[in-house]
């Protein structure tokens, strides 16, 4: 399995890596791996991984 960050390819081990998993079929499969929050953060945001997909949101204010 490679260490590379899945936003930045830079090794995680050498940060403060977060793992992130999806479930597929019941299975836990892998979703992908970053250095820490803010690679993982850069990388959902410019995927656009957040749209529509909120659990239970509630606006509080309307834009
Ligand atoms: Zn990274």
């Amino acid at each position: 399995m490679t260490s590379a960050c899945t936003y930045c390819s830079q090794n995680v081990a050498e940060h403060d890596p977060v793992f992130v998993e999806e479930l597929e079929a019941g299975n836990r499969v892998e979703a992908g791996q970053f250095c820490n929050y803010a690679c993982l953060t850069s990388y959902i945001e410019e995927n656009h991984l957040t749209t529509g997909a909120a659990c239970a949101w509630t606006p509080s204010s309307a834009n």
